[in-house]
């Protein structure tokens, strides 16, 4: 099927019943509660990653930040969330997160605070990203929150909707992972380093940067596109990768939720392809921080105008497409990157004047972690 708009379907609007009960204010006491514990919990594992970096931060990271400036950031989160933590107190609301959050400050203060003495760090193979988790939280928290209030597809929606403590757990748990899945990309490129070509990584790396950028995004589209296909149409898979599905409210932390199986395998089979091509470094680098960001993004409750964007590369709308559980956008958008392998391939579903109705699977999977990692291993 390759279709842009299915004549015999019925398209609906999606509802969205407002839930003020759910909503972040600060008369409620919701936001300096959830301000004090998400800064005290910060602060203890940033405090806890200063204090055994070689367990707890990631080696390539650590060469991108400087640890010492970043204990000024860190001072700042301590005193906001005391400060936030004391405010419950005030206002007589949500004291128990408050409580929760003062009390995670505290530990942090007495293991040493933000004095920790920042020196060099034996470098572990295998540590936990601990130092990644913090920095992409608070970066995705604070841009991803503001674009979603300020052009909400869905006005009505809360941050703190349905699940939303699930998916913020895969969140942790994919950073906290990052250097074992560098390590298994690592373990694949040196059994295939023989299909490598010397002669086609030189010519690659004599082209200009953006057509280097343009052949890795098209090569891991490729890979992308033929790896998620796979996870949907061989039935023996599919309830590894239904776990990404099962998500029925879309925003910008809905991505994170997939099966650790699929994890390896996608990010691995992507880091090889894109080893085997031997672009740059800079290349490379740019390629990274355009996928990460649009992978949050296509997930987002976002709704800006992309112009003709939305006919070259996977957008919110497209890939929200891809989420529904409605007939016609079953098995259909495919790609991660650009649009141009659901259009080759005929799976290529994008009404323009609607979006879906209904997000999910059709059949409902456990809602815990524990439930989700097991499934695909259930008897049928
Ligand atoms: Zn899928
Ligand atoms: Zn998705």
């Amino acid at each position: 099927m390759n279709t842009e708009h299915d004549t015999d379907y019925q398209y609906r609007e999606r509802v969205v019943v407002p839930r003020p009960e759910k909503e972040l204010r600060f008369r409620n006491g919701r936001i300096p509660g959830y301000f004090s514990i998400f800064l005290g919990g910060l602060s203890l594992a940033a405090v806890l990653a200063y204090l055994f970096p070689s367990y707890l931060t990631t080696t390539d990271l650590r060469a991108a930040y400087d640890a010492e400036a970043l204990q000024d950031v860190l001072k700042y989160g301590m005193w906001f969330s005391l400060f936030f933590g004391i405010t419950t107190f005030v206002l007589d609301r949500r004291k128990r997160l408050g409580a929760a959050g003062i009390a995670m400050t505290l530990i942090a203060f007495a293991l040493g605070g933000y004095n920790v003495p920042v020196g060099p760090v034996e470098p572990k193979p295998l540590s936990l990203g601990v130092d990644w988790l913090i920095l992409a939280f608070l970066g995705s928290t604070i841009v991803f929150t503001s674009l979603e209030k300020l052009f909400p597809k869905y006005r009505e929606q809360v941050i703190l909707r349905d699940e939303w403590g699930l998916d913020f757990f895969y969140f942790c748990l994919n950073h906290l992972l990052i250097s074992a899945v560098l390590l298994f990309g690592n373990f694949l490129v040196t059994h295939f380093e023989w299909v490598a070509s010397d002669s086609l990584q030189a010519a690659i790396q004599s082209t200009p940067l953006w057509l280097q950028v343009v052949l890795l995004i098209l090569v891991a589209d490729f890979v992308l596109y033929w790896e998620h296909r796979v996870f949907h149409e061989v039935r023996r898979l599919w309830p590894f990768h239904a776990v990404h599905h099962s998500v029925e409210t879309m925003d910008w932390l809905a991505g994170s939720r997939a099966h650790v199986v699929q994890i390896f395998i996608e990010r691995g089979l992507v880091m090889l392809a894109l080893y085997l091509l031997g672009a740059s470094k800079e290349a490379l680098d740019i390629y990274v921080t355009f996928a990460a960001l649009q992978a949050i993004i296509i997930h987002s409750n976002l709704n800006v105008p992309w112009g003709p964007i939305k006919y070259l590369l996977v957008t919110p709308q497209f890939h929200h497409w891809h989420h529904s559980s409605e007939k016609p956008a079953i098995d259909t958008n495919y790609s991660a990157h650009t649009v141009l392998f659901d259009r080759l391939f005929g799976t290529y579903h994008f009404p323009k004047a609607h979006w879906p109705a209904e997000y999910g699977t059709t059949q409902k999977l456990p809602g815990s972690y524990l439930g989700q990692l097991f499934y695909p291993f259930r008897r049928r």
